[in-house]
């Protein structure tokens, strides 16, 4: 995609090594036209002109790539896949319309009937879907381990393997799995790593470093961060996203819309900013609820007494923006809880602006039974917690009033 846009745009923007990721985030990937416009362009175009039907022809058996549909490139979405590869350090990337066709695309790209995938059981809902319901439809055999469990993973991993998939911190019990350790033996057994890593963020933790082969994210969360759009993106070495992946997205269509796109490029700009912050406010509110009376626990990756707290402080450079608490009264408490609050937001979105609290039991992850619930650490007195941009002592006072009011 990078040849297609030289060839095609008047000035790109030149990224240095050297750029700190807050830099990266608001130059890196730009494709400046003839118009000099300091702002990203929103090229809503399904399609391409040709001078001519040779240069057609030759657009399609790329011997001349440019630019030819939108379904699998747009100028718009070529910057925004440029800004997340400069970020991730990953070689190339691809967009898509949402978190879970990037999750879908990145898996099914990958395997055929016969094939066998391990996985972490700790998944946010619908990828759990995918792995549990619709690839073992078609003949995939998939395998699921407690992934904070090293020993698990080497058991599991004894056979070929055609990919793992795991999130860490997990949605939404911040499960933590040691990525470097799992590549390892993943690649011994012949395995891509895949790992989704939204609650992380690409801030705070770079799993191509720590070994994995394919990085996931719902854009939609932090990074449009504004609860604006959909959005997701898949980054990976060249070969992997060039010919497993593409010829997927291409003939199967999950494609980014151009404004989303510009949508994410501008959320892209600011998440330095808002990251920092939200994960500095969501240590302060972790701090200042761990061991209320009220709350049978409170999570959150570096605080201290968190049990894979080591872990977080080995591979992440923060803890998040996420935290979650559990309520010693079960379901009941929760629900008092959660509707006692008069700033935080009921909502199952999350690492938006404004703060957010879900019922994962009853909400994301309703559909599962009760025993994968208990695997997962759903249980009914949990909150899930994503911290937003407001000021944290007011999310203290509003928390704590609330646990009061219960
Ligand atoms: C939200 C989420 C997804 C799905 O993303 P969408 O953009 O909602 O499709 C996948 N994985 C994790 C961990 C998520 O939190």
């Amino acid at each position: 995609m990078v040849g297609i846009c030289e060839a095609m745009m008047t000035v790109k923007r030149e990224i240095k090594k050297s750029w700190r990721p807050a830099t990266t985030l608001v130059h890196a990937g730009q494709l400046r036209s003839q118009f000099k416009e300091t702002a990203e362009t929103i090229y809503m175009s399904s399609g391409y002109v040709y001078e001519s039907a040779e240069e057609a022809e030759a657009a399609f058996d790329n011997s001349q790539p440019r630019f030819v549909y939108s379904r699998f490139g747009n100028p718009t979405v070529s910057m925004f896949e440029g800004r997340m590869a400069a970020l991730e350090g990953a070689e190339a990337a691809r967009a898509t319309s949402s978190g879970m066709a990037a999750v879908f695309a990145a898996l099914a790209s990958l395997v055929k009937a016969g094939d066998r995938i391990v996985a972490s059981d700790a998944l946010f809902g619908s990828c759990q879907f995918i792995l549990a319901e619709i690839l073992p439809k078609w003949g995939v055999e998939t395998v699921f381990v407690d992934g904070r469990e090293i020993a698990q993973w080497q058991q599991a991993l004894s056979k070929p393997t055609k990919a793992v998939f795991l999130e860490s911190p997990s949605n939404p019990g911040l499960r933590l799995v040691d990525l470097k350790a799992v590549a390892d033996l993943a690649h011994k057994a012949g395995a891509t790593v895949v790992v989704d890593n939204v609650f992380a963020t690409p801030l705070l933790q770079q799993p191509l470093t720590l070994g994995a082969d394919v990085v996931v994210y719902s854009a939609t969360k932090h990074i449009d961060g504004q609860g604006r759009c959909l959005g997701g993106v898949i980054l990976g070495s060249e070969k992997y996203i060039n010919e497993t992946l593409q010829p997927f997205i291409r003939h199967t269509g999950p494609s980014l819309s151009p404004m989303n796109a510009w949508i994410l490029l501008k959320g892209l700009e600011t998440l330095d900013l808002r990251v920092t912050k939200q994960c500095d406010s969501a240590l302060k509110i972790a701090q200042a609820l761990k061991g209320h009376n009220k709350l049978a626990d409170v999570s959150y990756p570096t605080l201290e007494g968190f049990a894979q707290a080591e872990l977080a402080r080995r591979q992440m450079s923060a803890g998040g923006t996420m935290l979650s608490l559990t309520l010693a009264g079960g379901k009941k408490e929760a629900f008092k809880f959660l509707n006692a609050l008069e700033l935080v937001l009921i909502s199952n979105n999350l690492g938006d602006s404004k703060s957010l609290a879900t019922h994962p039991a009853t909400t994301t992850h309703q559909r599962l039974t009760p025993e994968l619930k208990e695997i997962q650490g759903i249980t009914p007195g949990l909150i899930r917690l994503s911290v937003g941009l407001e000021h944290p002592d007011d999310l203290i006072d509003d928390v704590l009033s609330a646990l009061k009011a219960i």
